[in-house]
C-alpha cells in the first residue's frame, strides 16, 4: 500500500525536491496533504497537480482567495491561520510527515506528529534545537521516531543501524567548510553579501548559505546530532571535507569507522526518510566510485569559527540557551543580508546575547517559543545600538 505524506513547507527548496523523489516514485507513495507558509499560488498548483486531500496555508489574507481558487478543482479540505500548520498535522490522516518548514513554525507539526505516533522525516532544523529534549521526549512517549533529511544526520542514522550506543565512541559531521575555507578572519572581515552567497556545493537559501560560511549551519547540525543520537557533544567532531561525497561517519569503540558515500544530492538523504526501515530501488541518485577522485578530511580549527564554538557552548550550558542562540543568529544573519552588519560581526553579536543569556530550563515547547522571542528582541536591539558605534565597540 503505498505511504500516505503530509508534506509541509512544500514550496520551498526542500519541500520540492521531496516531491521530486515521490514523483520518480509514484506507486509507493500518496500526497495526501500539503502546506505552505505564504506562498498560496505555489501551493495551489502543487495541490491539483498532486491531487492533495487537504492543504493548509500560514498566511490568513489569502484566505479567500485560496478557497476560491481550491473550490475550482475538486476541493480539498483547507486550513488557514496562524494555527493552520499544527491543526493540519492534527486533524487529518497520514502515514509520515514530512516537515520541511523553515524557522521556529516548524516545532508544534513535529510535535503534534509525535504525539500520535506517527513518524516524521524532519529538515527543520529549529525543532531540535530549539526544543530538542521536549520533542525526544514525545518521540519516545508516542514510540515514534524522527527520520533526518539532513545529509549528515541521515548518514550517521545510517551507519548506527544494526550498532549498539554503547559501541559509538565518535561521530564525525563532515563540512565542506563553506565558500571561505582556510581564510583568516582579517580576510573575512571584509567579506560582503555576494561573496557569502556563492557557496561552492549545495544551492540553498541566503540564510543558510551564510550559516555554511560560518560554519553556524554546523554547529546547529551538531546540537541536532546530539538530541538525535544521544552522543554528548565532547564526542561530537567537525571535520573538513570540501568534496561533499563522505556525507559524515561514526567512529566505534574498537578502532573501525563507518561512513555513508555518495555525489552530493539531497534526493538521496529524503529517499531514505521517506521509504524506512525499507531501502528501495532507485536510479535517482547513482554514484561511479570509480569517477570520485580523491577524498581528502582535514581538521577544522575551531579558533577560527567562532559561531561554530558558540554552539558546542549553547549546548553544553543546555536549557533555552540553544534557542537563544539559533534565533540571534536568524536576527544577525538578516542585519548581515541586509548589510548592516559585517560578516565578523554575526559571531560578535553571537557572542554577545550567549554570554548575557540566563541559564534556564526547558519545560516545553512554550519555554523554547519564549526563549526565541526574547532572543530576537535582544538581538535587534544589540545591533540597532552597534549601528550608531561600530559593532565592535558594541560588542567586545
Ligand atoms: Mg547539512
Amino acid at each position: 500500500m503505498a505511504k500516505r505524506l503530509l508534506i509541509q513547507g512544500c514550496t520551498g527548496s526542500i519541500g520540492r525536491s521531496v516531491l521530486s523523489v515521490i514523483g520518480a516514485h509514484r506507486d509507493r507513495f500518496r500526497v495526501t496533504g500539503l502546506a505552505a507558509r505564504s506562498s498560496a499560488e505555489a501551493l495551489l498548483a502543487l495541490a491539483r497537480e498532486w491531487s492533495a486531500e487537504s492543504i493548509a496555508l500560514e498566511d490568513e489574507t489569502r484566505a479567500d482567495f485560496l478557497r476560491a481558487e481550491a473550490a475550482r478543482f475538486g476541493g480539498p479540505r483547507i486550513f488557514v491561520g496562524r494555527d493552520a500548520l499544527r491543526t493540519q498535522c492534527e486533524d487529518t490522516d497520514y502515514d509520515l510527515l514530512v516537515n520541511a518548514v523553515t524557522g521556529s513554525a516548524g516545532l508544534e507539526p513535529t510535535a503534534v506528529a509525535l504525539r500520535r505516533g506517527i513518524n516524521v522525516a524532519l529538515a527543520n532544523k529549529e525543532t531540535l534545537v530549539a526544543a530538542g529534549p521536549v520533542i525526544t521526549r514525545l518521540a519516545a512517549e508516542g514510540g515514534a521516531r524522527i527520520l533526518p533529511i539532513d545529509s549528515e544526520h541521515s548518514a550517521i542514522f545510517q551507519c548506527l543501524m544494526g550498532e549498539r550506543q554503547e559501541s559509538v565512541r565518535r561521530l564525525w559531521l563532515t563540512t565542506s567548510g563553506g565558500p571561505f575555507w582556510g581564510k583568516s578572519a582579517a580576510e573575512l572581515e571584509g567579506i560582503t553579501v555576494e561573496e557569502a552567497l556563492a557557496h561552492p556545493t549545495w544551492k540553498m537559501g541566503p540564510k543558510i548559505t551564510v550559516d555554511s560560511a560560518t560554519l553556524f549551519n554546523k554547529g546547529l547540525e551538531v546540537i541536532e546530532a546530539e538530541r538525535l543520537f544521544g552522543i554528548p557533544p565532547d564526542r561530537i567532531e567537525v571535520v573538513a571535507h570540501r568534496q561533499s561525497v563522505i556525507h559524515s561517519l561514526v567512529e566505534f569503540t574498537d578502532g573501525s569507522l563507518k561512513a555513508q558515500l555518495s555525489v552530493p544530492d539531497m534526493r538521496l538523504p529524503i529517499l531514505f526518510a521517506l521509504t524506512y526501515p525499507e531501502r528501495i530501488e532507485s536510479d535517482l541518485v547513482r554514484t561511479d566510485v570509480s569517477r570520485l577522485g580523491a577524498l581528502t578530511l582535514e581538521p577544522v580549527s575551531r579558533d577560527e569559527y567562532p559561531c561554530l564554538t558558540l554552539c558546542y557552548e549553547a549546548l553544553r550550558r543546555g536549557g533555552t540557551a540553544p534557542a537563544a542562540l539559533s534565533a540571534a543568529d536568524e536576527v544577525a544573519v538578516g542585519a548581515f543580508l541586509k548589510r548592516q552588519i559585517g560578516f565578523n560581526d554575526i559571531a560578535r553579536v553571537l557572542n554577545e546575547i550567549l554570554k548575557a543569556w540566563p541559564d534556564e530550563p526547558l519545560a516545553s515547547l512554550a519555554d523554547a517559543r519564549e526563549a526565541d522571542r526574547r532572543a530576537r528582541a535582544m538581538t535587534l536591539k544589540l545591533i540597532t545600538q552597534g549601528k550608531n558605534n561600530s559593532m565592535r565597540d558594541a560588542c567586545c
